[in-house]
């Protein structure tokens, strides 16, 4: 397997970093995480516009151009043979002293991974997964943005062994004021009489690639399709839940914090909207 890192492709077992990268040190850099399916790069233009304006938030200088960007991991694929993968992008502050003020890093470092990934077992495509509400509560927007996919994932990992130590497959976090946000790398979806609902971004969620290719899905399918805020209750009482990301891709929920949804299977909706998603996947992106 063959890593892109420092300008170069190296061989995975050499594919180490500086313990004074600021990434490493603190969290700081950026990253993207983007899908391959049968040679098609999922949406690479949204994932390199969030990548960039990621950077551009925490004054990260990335050193390439998004075409060379694109070049690089289309080479990264290719240089590793794969047809279906997941692709990891990382940009780094890079080494720099010890000490928080990034003026020291003048190389950004990155990264690009790719490789074979399955997020979930089979069962839980075909049966749902358990979610449950956490205590954690995602970032305030006016401190750091959930738009800024950063290399600080801490909150989402207090979120994730929440999740684990529930015996549940994913959490659903919330936002200060109680309203559903998100999971700890998935977006929330919910249908309730016919119509798809999923919160909108600014109440703290991630615009996810994923989120917005089903809300086009949707609404190409006529379903009828509403962003507004909804609390624990509307999750609870809805006939379908949904998650979706670039990992996950689109996983129905049959339990939420106990309540089971509906008859407790993956919903109609939600199946013809993933059946969809699943023929779109190969053809809208970059080849
Ligand atoms: N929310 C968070 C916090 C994430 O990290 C991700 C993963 O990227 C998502 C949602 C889903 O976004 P996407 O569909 O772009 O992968």
């Amino acid at each position: 397997q063959w890593i892109f890192l420092g300008g170069q492709f190296v061989k995975k077992e050499d594919a180490v970093i500086s313990v004074y990268d600021h990434g490493f040190l603190y969290g700081d850099g950026v990253f993207e995480g983007i899908r391959v399916y049968t040679g098609n790069v999922f949406r690479l233009d949204a994932h390199l516009k969030r990548l960039y304006e990621s950077a551009q938030s925490i004054m990260l200088q990335i050193p390439y151009t998004k075409e060379e960007m694109t070049q690089l991991i289309v080479e990264t694929i290719r240089k590793n043979q794969l047809e279906s993968a997941y692709i990891r992008v990382v940009v780094s502050r890079g080494k720099g002293n010890l000490g928080l003020d990034p003026s020291s890093c003048l190389n950004p470092n990155v990264i690009i991974i790719a490789e074979e990934l399955a997020m979930f077992p089979k069962e839980f495509y075909e049966h749902g997964i358990k979610i449950a509400s956490v205590a954690s509560r995602r970032n305030r927007p006016d401190v750091l943005s959930p738009q800024v996919k950063s290399l600080n994932y801490l909150n989402n990992i207090l979120v994730k062994l929440e999740a684990n130590q529930a015996g549940v497959q994913e959490a659903l976090m919330l936002n200060d004021q109680g309203y559903v946000t998100e999971g700890s790398a998935d977006n929330i979806f919910i249908v309730k009489n016919g119509i798809v609902y999923t919160p909108p971004v600014y109440l703290g969620a991630l615009e996810g690639i994923t989120r917005n290719a089903i809300l086009d899905v949707a609404r190409a399918q006529g379903f009828e399709v509403r962003e507004t805020p909804f609390t624990r209750h509307d999750v609870y009482v809805a006939d379908e839940v949904f998650l979706t990301g670039t990992a996950v891709e689109v996983i129905a929920v049959v339990e939420v914090d106990g309540r089971i949804i509906k008859d407790g299977k993956p919903g109609n909706v939600t199946n013809q909207l993933l059946e969809e998603f699943r023929r779109i996947v190969t053809t809208d992106g970059v080849a």
